[in-house]
């Protein structure tokens, strides 16, 4: 695969549930079509120029140095590292991704820093060979390939990730996942109880809704739509004892942002 170096790895995210993040890949190749916000930062920002470059990533091949320089300096800052936000740590076609965000955990980890994963890939089974203060994850927003089809056309299928999860999970890794961007039901079908119902076993799920997209401004009722599911992830998550977080300008009571984190 293409390879590119950079000057910096290691950052502060402003994200809501993060805290510190590396993202070792310019591009992905999971091309998700909501549309993606990294693509849109990244065309803007002229590190790609098209969809056909977004989707042909390119490897950080110094991540490793990077680190090495960066985290002794973050030292008693960091609390944990998410993987990735602007591109994802594990293409099925790019297996060089993986091996990489598996060098990156390893390193991470030996300053005794947790990382938190994020997939629409295949989580590996080598991951099991990491530390046990790490947590995995996927996105799942559907359970539907037709959706999946249209919207993240080269992603894994939801079922392979899910069961991927499970076996971290049955390893004993903690476990969660990013129900983020949720579509409304003009472009999706899949209920939100059907997708919480497959994830029963996890210990954390964020829940967000969709932005940048024309298509949910087309939905009359939207915020009804994602009040009551937000509702619906929050009584599932005391139900089943998981801790939540439903993501700002998802769920809004009387003009008020009613979400945050739960349990
Ligand atoms: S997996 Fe994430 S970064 Fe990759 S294309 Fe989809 S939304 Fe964008």
């Amino acid at each position: 695969m293409d390879q590119t170096t950079r000057k910096s790895l290691l950052y502060k995210t402003d994200v809501e549930y993060g805290d510190y993040t590396v993202n070792h890949v310019t591009g992905c190749s999971h091309g998700c079509l909501f549309p993606c916000y990294a693509f849109n930062m990244a065309k803007r920002f002229g590190h790609v120029k098209t969809y056909a470059d977004w989707i042909k990533p390119k490897l950080v091949s110094n991540s490793i140095e990077l680190l090495d320089k960066e985290l002794p300096k973050l030292k008693g800052k960091i609390k944990s590292v998410q993987l990735c936000f602007t591109t994802d740590p594990f293409m099925d076609d790019y297996p060089e991704v993986g091996e990489m965000t598996l060098k990156i955990i390893n390193r991470i980890n030996q300053d005794n820093i947790m990382c938190r994963i994020l997939t629409k890939g295949t989580l590996p089974e080598y991951l099991q060979t990491t530390k046990k203060i790490n947590e995995y994850g996927i996105t799942l927003v559907s359970l539907d390939d037709s959706f999946k089809k249209q919207y993240e056309p080269l992603s894994t299928s939801y079922k392979e990730r899910v069961n991927a999860l499970k076996a971290l999970h049955d390893k004993g890794y903690k476990t969660w996942v990013s129900i983020e961007p949720f579509p409304t039901p003009n472009m999706g079908k899949t209920a939100i109880e059907d997708i919480l119902k497959k994830i029963n076993f996890v210990d954390y799920i964020v829940f967000g809704r969709l932005h940048y997209n024309k298509i949910v401004g087309k939905y009359k009722d939207y915020q009804e739509f994602y009040n009551s599911c937000a509702k619906k992830v929050i009584s599932f998550c005391m139900t089943n004892k998981i801790k939540c977080h439903i993501k700002t300008g998802t769920y809004i009571v009387e003009g008020k942002d009613s979400g945050g984190d739960f349990f």
